[in-house]
């Protein structure tokens, strides 16, 4: 419990049916808030996880009319709601990906319209300008390395709009909002297959399928030498309730700092796994920008507090959790999406 946040506050969390969104929900549960109202768009039975005790609500976000009936009553709102995924999902649906500005827009105007105390805004350092990411030992990217702008394209500027549109709010309607631009979440429950898995859960089922098949190959997108940082999920909720409650309006970065390769990344799974794999590089796959990494000096001096869960640790827990989803023969609820 924190003084601004009361454990009888309404509080909405949008794209509750997805990874960080679901996370959040059982994040903030266990911090003692009793009143969450958890919202997307799937159906129930295709959520990520579905906590108990909290109003669930199934409803497209797109539409003005539907932000305002979800908002209704709201203290806070966390809008985790977006049509996303890893590369291979943000390189060939960009308009999806900027649709979501629909999402964003009438969320911050119910938000309004319905005197909500703070908005929480997830996104992402895909809004990082490109040209300052083309080497694999890129310099950490700082917050206002975002401009001069040039964004991923369509998931990237469509982030970059929505946190103008947050500032405006802001500064012009009184909406207090909040952003965090999140670096590669990974963990458990969240997405491994069918196509808007990101990197650390693809390589997790990729490793463990060789495990049980005894395939000895591993596909990897790229050369293998794209690097990136990865944080994970118990940091990314700790970071997003930090972020929430700090007095802190511009966007901050919430990523670990620590920056591998894919292919060291590989192998830390492998490791894990007990196992040793033949790499075949698909060079025509999608990799996004050729290097990104968090510079947490603003997020360290504001909140005195950075992501610090270990990779190896991190990934030994999504490692079994994937291997278990493949052994007892689950499907990924986000395939039906696709
Ligand atoms: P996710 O895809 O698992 O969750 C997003 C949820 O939003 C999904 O459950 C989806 O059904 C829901 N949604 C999509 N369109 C909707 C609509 N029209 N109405 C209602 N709900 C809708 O993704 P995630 O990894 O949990 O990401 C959560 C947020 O964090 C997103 O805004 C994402 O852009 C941002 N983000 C995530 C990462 C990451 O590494 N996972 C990195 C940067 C930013």
């Amino acid at each position: 419990m924190t003084e601004l946040m009361q454990a009888d506050d309404l509080i909405v969390v949008s794209g509750a049916g997805g990874f960080i969104g679901a996370h959040l929900v059982a994040g903030l549960q266990a911090r003692g808030y009793r009143r969450i109202r958890a919202v997307d768009c799937k159906p129930i039975g295709q959520w990520h996880q579905r906590p108990p005790e909290v109003e669930y609500v199934q409803a497209d976000l797109r539409p003005a009319e539907n932000c305002q009936r979800v908002t209704e009553g709201a203290k806070f709102v966390f809008n985790l709601a977006a049509d996303m995924g890893g590369m291979g999902f943000i390189e060939y649906h960009k308009a999806d990906c900027m649709l979501s500005v629909l999402i964003s827009t009438h969320m911050l105007l119910a938000a309004r319209d319905h005197g909500v105390k703070r908005l929480f805004y997830s996104s992402s350092a895909c809004v990082y300008n490109a040209d300052k990411q083309t080497a694999a030992d890129v310099t950490p990217l700082t917050e206002e390395d975002a401009y001069p702008a040039m964004a991923e394209d369509g998931y990237g500027w469509e982030k970059l709009f929505t946190e103008r549109m947050c500032r405006h709010f802001n500064d012009e309607f009184g909406l207090d909002t909040r952003v965090a631009r999140y670096h590669n979440v990974y963990g458990p429950n969240g997405t491994w297959d069918g196509g808007r898995e990101k990197a650390p859960a693809a390589i997790c089922r990729k490793v463990a399928q060789a495990v049980m098949s005894g395939e000895r190959e591993i596909e990897i997108w790229g050369d293998g030498e794209q690097s990136r940082s990865f944080m994970f999920i118990d940091d990314c909720i700790e970071g997003t309730l930090k972020i929430m409650e700090s007095g802190y309006a511009d966007p901050l970065n919430l990523g670990s700092n620590r920056l591998v390769t894919i292919n060291q990344l590989v192998d830390i799974v492998e490791s894990i796994a007990g196992i040793r794999l033949k790499r075949v590089y698909n060079l025509g796959a999608p990799k996004g920008v050729r290097g990104r990494n968090s510079d947490n000096s603003e997020i360290q001096r504001v909140l005195g507090w950075q992501p610090s869960i270990t990779l190896e640790d991190g990934l030994e827990k999504t490692y079994k959790w994937v291997f278990d989803q493949l052994a007892t023969g689950r499907r990924d609820p986000s395939m039906a999406l696709v």
